[in-house]
């Protein structure tokens, strides 16, 4: 099924990421979570492609297959273009239709450190590879939104004109970078609205685990840290289980806010950790049915 068409259904889709286990690591060990997730239902999964340089990338092809012809979860694989080409890249497309997968995010992906870039490179950015799936044609095609603005790009305006140039090429939904304050997101909508981006923008929600994670991320995203994340990272410094539960908590708030707010969908990067979404969905559920019972 294409995702896009989930989106067309109800609101709000509540969907996960997942990525492949490391180099070194069996690939069973990311079956396990897979059951997990299956059984807090989710509308679909995404998996990484070789994101952060960790992941193995035709690992995603195997694990994207695993969740939709074996738990029957609809499946979206990430597909990343700045370090391949067009015929590398047009290979893994075939494999993904062969598979039966029929949703793609596809991804410039970041430029590894000491990667020369060609001038005659195929692709630039991720429009290039949305033109191109598109033309193979037979996928719904996702793209990355990024409420604070991507960090390579100095005004979130240029951001926006991108994302819009991103959508005009093939992209029919949009997922973001994680956001630790809604009031960043929302005033996002407005602007993407303004600049006639008219798909369903997903929000990207990324629970805060440790210290070195929020770290890890504000650097490779420049994500801002409000201060209430700060409070809770001082105040539990040193005590790890406590740090996950408040970290868990905030996040199940900023769904709670985002699905009163009526937003299309909210994607959990689960970091390959059920028990993440598993308290974000219970939330979930239990504020469906408030606001359900509300509109009686
Ligand atoms: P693009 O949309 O191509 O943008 C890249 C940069 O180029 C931006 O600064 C943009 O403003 C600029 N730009 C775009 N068009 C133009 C133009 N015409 N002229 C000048 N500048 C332009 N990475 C992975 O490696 N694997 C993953 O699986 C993965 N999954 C992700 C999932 C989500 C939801 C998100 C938000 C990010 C994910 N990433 C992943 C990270 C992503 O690859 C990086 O953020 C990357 O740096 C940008 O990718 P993009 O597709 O957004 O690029």
């Amino acid at each position: 099924m294409f995702i896009k068409d989930l989106y067309d259904k109800k609101k709000p889709i509540v969907s996960f990421e997942i990525f492949p286990p490391k180099r070194d690591y069996d690939i069973d060990t990311v079956y396990e979570t897979i059951q997990d997730l299956r059984d807090l239902n989710p509308d679909y999964i995404s998996v990484t492609y070789g994101a952060g340089g960790v992941g193995s990338s035709d690992k995603t092809l195997e694990i994207a297959s695993l969740v939709k012809n074996k738990y029957g979860i609809e499946a979206l694989a990430h597909l990343t273009c700045i370090t391949s080409d067009k015929v590398k890249t047009k290979a893994v497309i075939e494999d993904l239709k062969k598979h039966n997968i029929e949703n793609i995010l596809a991804l410039r992906g970041d430029i590894p450190e000491g990667f020369e870039l060609e001038d005659d490179r195929d692709y630039s950015y991720a429009k290039d590879l949305i033109k191109d799936i598109k033309e193979i044609g037979g996928f719904c095609i996702g793209a990355a939104a990024y409420p604070e603005g991507h960090i390579e790009c100095d005004k979130l305006n240029d951001s926006l004109i991108h994302l819009k140039e991103k959508v005009d090429a093939g992209a029919e939904f949009l997922i973001t970078q994680l956001f630790f304050d809604n009031d960043i997101f929302y005033k996002f909508l407005e602007k993407a609205e303004k600049h006639s981006i008219n798909v369903p923008i997903v929000a990207g929600v990324m629970p805060i685990l440790s210290r070195s994670q929020v770290e890890k991320m504000i650097f490779m995203c420049g994500a801002s840290l409000p201060s209430r994340i700060i409070k809770i990272l001082n105040k539990y410094e040193g005590d790890s289980e406590s740090l996950k539960k408040a970290g868990i908590e905030h996040a199940a708030r900023q769904i709670d806010d985002l699905i009163r707010n009526g937003i299309d969908g909210v994607h959990i990067y689960t970091m390959n950790q059920p028990e993440i979404a598993r308290e974000n969905v219970r939330r979930i559920e239990s504020l469906k049915e408030q606001l359900l019972k509300q509109s009686i």
